[in-house]
């Protein structure tokens, strides 16, 4: 049996900035053509890949040399793929299935992290009575005109105790944070603004009517608060129970399971053997789909074989949606590619985004299934392009206060930075604020493999296809937090 492994949910927080989906379709359905180019390709010299082939019209490495959209047909049945899709595009595609939104009722006790899964409106006023800002004298404003003034304390008024006594003129009442304003008083005296001596206390500052604190006035009972989707965490957490709320319905958390690809791949702390390396992705986007607020499952990884990817492929399909890392470009042995363009329900290949090309998104046993590049960069920066804000719109995340792993800002670049032909282009920048403004500037190689740049940087650029950053230019960026 496969090694499962599931992680702790510790949750940070998260979600994607504005990309609407566009309604525009980029590809060209110019299948007839394409799928004989491919056959033509198909049946050309290429050396065999390591499991017999399947009757999948679609070809299995070479065939795509184009980056244009085109939507091919496959075994003469209306299965649509886009390949080649903007940003915009691939997330419209993959929501298209979503997660599916469940929701619980937890213990407030338990809701530390979770997302509202409905609105909060408060069940109380807050305050629920006038009460006083400081500790002090509650007074009579028009006895404390004259400086100094001596007037007769009656009693005492603290939080939590019993109704303190009402005062009339000449009179104060001794007042404590939090406790409610005596009848007749209509300002406080801070405590340092006074002498006091058994029954009598002299006034030595100003009587404030802003002192009190009235019924209400920061919430009324019935008012929505806390909208649907966002993130419960420390002060959203004190307003829900400040409204009173002893539970809360919350959005259950979706299970994604992980598994990466490749014959390469050890668990870092093995023995290499030459030829191995050591597997990384899958705890990065393990760390990535908890931040999100949902359960992730790491699979051990699959080999490169046919049999073993349907085998774990089948496995995961239990859970609610699948990520896989590598194999899904142009390599002989790119399987997750072939084995859901023929075996799966494959919607689109490929994004015009520089790093991460070469992404899949599909349906394997009806679960949303993302192909995300092996390469650690290139995995990573498609999570944050592609999965997380398919995550915040499937669970109907609030864009703000919802779980987000990264925020979209106008950083100056510091640096000329080259964009990419045809393609978004996501360099990564170190962003700091200085005088006011977000610079931007790049720090190691810019190579897909090099995660290190991951960590060097914590931003992405968010260049237009054709488009060159020059120094000094404010361009579009992604924090990532
Ligand atoms: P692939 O997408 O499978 O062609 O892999 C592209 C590159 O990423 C290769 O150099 C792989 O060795 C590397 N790679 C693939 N998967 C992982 C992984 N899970 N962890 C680290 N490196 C990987
Ligand atoms: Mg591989």
């Amino acid at each position: 049996m496969p090694a499962r492994q599931q992680l702790d949910s510790t949750t940070k927080h998260v979600a994607l900035t504005s990309h609407p989906p566009s309604k525009q379709r980029t590809s060209v359905t110019k299948w007839q053509d394409s799928l004989r180019h491919l056959h033509a390709l198909r049946t050309s010299t290429s050396p065999q890949p390591p499991e017999e082939r399947s009757k999948s019209p679609l070809p299995h490495c070479q065939a795509y040399t184009q980056d244009s959209g085109i939507t091919l047909q496959r075994g003469g049945v209306s299965q649509a793929m886009e390949v080649g899709v903007h940003h915009d595009r691939a997330l419209e595609i993959s929501l298209a299935n979503p997660l599916s939104k469940r929701v619980e009722t937890i213990s407030f006790d338990n809701a530390n992290g979770r997302v509202l899964a409905n609105p909060l409106t408060s069940q109380v006023d807050d305050p629920r009575f006038d009460n006083s800002a400081m500790d002090g004298f509650a007074v009579r404003a028009s006895d404390c005109e004259k400086k100094p003034s001596t007037l007769t304390i009656v009693g005492t008024s603290r939080a939590g105790g019993s109704r303190p006594p009402a005062i009339g003129p000449g009179q104060a009442c001794r007042i404590m944070t939090g406790a409610p304003i005596p009848a007749g008083a209509d300002a406080i005296v801070v405590v340092e603004d006074t002498k006091s001596d058994q029954d009598l206390v002299t006034i030595l500052g100003p009587a404030r009517t802003g002192y009190i604190r009235r019924r209400s006035e920061n919430l009324s009972k019935g008012q929505e608060a806390l909208p649907s989707g966002v993130t419960l965490t420390s002060a959203a957490l004190a307003l829900a129970g400040t409204m009173g709320y002893g539970e809360v319905e919350v959005i259950s958390k979706p299970t994604i399971a992980i598994v990466s690809t490749g014959d390469e791949l050890m668990p870092p702390g093995t023995k290499l053997a030459p030829g191995q390396i050591y597997e990384s992705n899958s705890h990065a986007l393990a760390s990535l789909v908890e931040s999100m607020g949902c359960h992730a499952v790491r699979h051990e990884s699959s080999n490169d074989s046919i049999q073993d990817l349907r085998a774990t492929l089948d496995n995961l399909s239990i859970y609610d949606a699948i990520l896989t890392s590598g194999g899904v470009s142009m390599g002989q042995w790119d399987l997750v590619r072939r084995i859901m363009e023929e075996e799966g329900e494959l919607s689109f290949w490929r994004m015009r985004i520089r790093p991460g090309g070469p992404p899949l998104f599909g349906t394997w046993k009806e679960k949303p299934l993302f192909g995300l590049p092996g390469n650690p960069v290139s995995s990573l920066v498609v999570f944050h392009m592609l999965v997380a804000p398919w995550i915040a719109k499937s669970l109907g995340y609030h864009e703000d206060m919802g779980p987000r792993i990264s925020q979209k800002v106008s950083v100056k670049l510091e640096q000329n930075i080259t964009g990419a032909p045809g393609k978004l282009c996501l360099r990564r920048i170190r962003i700091r604020s200085e005088n006011g403004l977000l610079l931007a500037s790049t720090h190691t190689h810019q190579g897909s493999g090099n995660i290190h740049s991951m960590v060097a940087h914590n931003g992405l650029t968010l260049l237009p296809p054709d488009t060159d950053g020059k120094a000094g230019e404010v361009v579009d960026a992604l924090w990532l937090v």
